[in-house]
């Protein structure tokens, strides 16, 4: 199982900031590898240094995943600057894995419905056509 942690990760890890399946794998993470092990020493000190403040990004940013609306919205690219840079951060940062599906299958979708769209028009400029050899 490819498990790759980033620093990231291990502070939102250690501040509690993820959802209970990525708290999940990274433990499992942490269990099967001295990597991220290494790197959570790391990222532990620094917190406790308080060099980081990245903590502090996550616990304000966190406030709950997106919705569909504000998925499609962002694909749009019709949010709220707001918004707009919490999507980001969020689906690129946090890399929030229920995000990015719903955002994917939304991607299919309008993918589809703009093949469907096409094909629509297609199906009625040909019988457009049709319809004046006809006449
Ligand atoms: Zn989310």
């Amino acid at each position: 199982m490819d498990a790759e942690i980033t620093r990231e990760q291990l502070h939102a890890y250690l501040e509690e900031a993820l959802s209970t399946a990525e708290m999940a794998k990274i433990e499992n993470a942490l269990r099967n590898n001295d990597t991220p092990r290494q790197l959570l020493r790391q990222v532990r000190e620094e917190l406790d240094r308080g060099e980081h403040s990245l903590g502090g990004v996550w616990r304000r940013e966190r406030v709950s995943c997106l919705s569909r609306d504000q998925l499609s919205g962002y694909l749009h690219g019709i949010l709220e600057a707001d918004l707009h840079a919490y999507a980001e951060f969020h689906l690129k940062t946090m890399a929030c894995p229920t995000c990015l599906a719903n955002l994917d299958d939304l991607r299919d979708k309008q993918t589809e419905s703009h093949g469907q769209a096409r094909q629509r028009k297609q199906i009625f400029q040909s019988s457009a056509g049709l319809l004046k050899k006809q006449t």
